[in-house]
């Protein structure tokens, strides 16, 4: 019988390793039957005669090559805006990864957007809040608050947005080049292709209605568009002074507390030889009640600690470079997935997860949870601040060596 055990055991004989080092160097697998290619004897167990696509196939490596230590069936943890559909119009495009996409993401729905300069996403509401990370360029946004406050501010990459439920707003490309920025509803199932749309409601409103609503002759309403526009080119718009001057008329205040916010400049919550952790919740950006969100950004080789979230699921989306996440479930269900720029990853809350950085340059990611404060637990701190003789008993090590483990601010390793 030619196993992983067999193998690995033979280069730790030859490398004159210890008999518990052997042992230890083992692992790897500890189910029966065993799974993984290293435990495949027959070299036809691990090919695949096909039909396949290879293109799509080698994105996903650890999927077509999963660790041997992976083991169950874990609903998938992977989506990707790359293979969903955009709906094109004059202005700009978007497209979406919603639950009906991808049944695991049940807190947190998705929608990739692209505005021209000028391009409008007409003035709109909708039942879920929304979230937004620009990933490029420049986008004035516009929103009012039920006190009738209205708000107006550019943003740029690394910025993000906040609106609440049913708080009306407008997004617009700038130039030079328009914006390209990714949503986060925080209901699985809300969908960008059905908002509450103003045109839409005059379309469908009877002009004796609309004059009386206004205050003006029918007449006045003679030429509005019969279908929605949704995304439309518009004309680049004038200075944010004036544009907001012209909102609030002479009688507005402003809202008390702002609607965007710099995720990008925060200051760094965590900071290792490994990478920064930089975050933006109700604690530092107010109006961000019902969204926490962390960026992530890990130099090449580094590791995302073991960790686990215990009050929201986690939504990812990659913004740069190569990462492989590992999460692990009770049952025991683990699987290992790839993530490349545009892709997703999701995480139910509780789920034990980490994340490595296995390309050659940073690689970056925000992840995005449905609560107003973030919050997780370090597998290292943990067990570092646990007795150390149990934790020595549990794992049948060193109890001395538990105190230079990492604590809770490695969030990213090496320290
Ligand atoms: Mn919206
Ligand atoms: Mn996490």
């Amino acid at each position: 019988m030619f196993s992983r055990r067999d193998v690995l055991a033979t280069a730790a004989a030859g490398a004159a390793m210890s008999t518990t080092a052997a042992a230890a160097a083992s692992f790897g697998n500890p189910d029966n039957p065993p799974q993984g290619a290293i435990n495949a004897k027959n070299p036809a167990s691990v090919t695949d005669p096909g039909p396949q696509n290879p293109a799509i196939r080698d994105q996903l490596p650890s999927a077509f090559s999963p660790p041997a230590t992976d083991v169950g069936g874990m609903p998938q943890i992977w989506a990707s805006f790359n293979t969903a559909p955009r709906r094109i119009q004059n202005g700009g495009w978007a497209r979406q990864v919603t639950q009906a996409d991808f049944p695991i993401s049940t807190t947190i729905s998705g929608v990739n957007m692209r505005l021209s300069p000028g391009g409008v996403r007409e003035l709109h509401w909708h039942q879920a809040a929304e979230w937004a990370y620009m990933t490029y360029g420049n986008c004035r946004i516009t929103v009012l608050d039920p006190k009738g406050r209205p708000y107006v501010a550019d943003v740029k990459e690394g910025d993000i947005w906040y609106f609440p439920s049913g708080y009306p707003h407008s997004l617009q490309g700038l130039e030079p080049d328009g914006c390209e920025f990714v949503i986060c509803f925080d209901d699985g199932a809300a969908n960008e292709f059905n908002t509450l749309l103003v045109t839409d409601w005059f379309a469908h409103t009877p002009p004796s209605v609309l004059a009386n609503n206004f205050g003006e002759p029918a007449e006045t309403f003679a030429n509005i568009p019969l279908h929605n526009l949704w995304i439309y080119q518009g004309k680049v718009p004038g200075d944010l002074s004036s544009v907001r001057k012209a909102m609030t008329g002479a009688d507005r205040d402003s809202p008390p507390e702002p609607f965007t916010f710099s995720l990008a400049s925060a200051l760094y919550v965590s900071q290792t030889k490994g990478g920064t952790l930089q975050l933006a919740d109700s604690g530092n950006f107010k109006v961000s009640t019902t969204i926490a969100a962390v960026l992530q950004t890990m130099r090449p080789g580094a590791l995302r600690q073991m960790h686990w979230h215990p009050n929201a699921d986690e939504w990812q989306y990659y913004i740069k470079g190569k990462a492989r996440m590992g999460v692990f479930n009770t049952g025991p269900n683990v699987r290992t997935m790839d993530f490349n720029p545009g892709d997703i990853g999701y995480v139910p809350r509780n789920y034990g997860h980490y994340v490595e950085n296995i390309g050659d340059t940073d690689m970056q990611f925000f992840a995005v949870f449905r609560t107003s404060h973030f919050e997780e637990f370090s597998l290292s701190d943990f067990l570092k601040h646990s007795p150390p003789e149990m934790v020595a008993e549990h794992l049948n090590i060193n109890p001395a060596v538990i105190a230079n483990w990492p604590g809770f601010s490695a969030g990213i390793m090496p320290e």
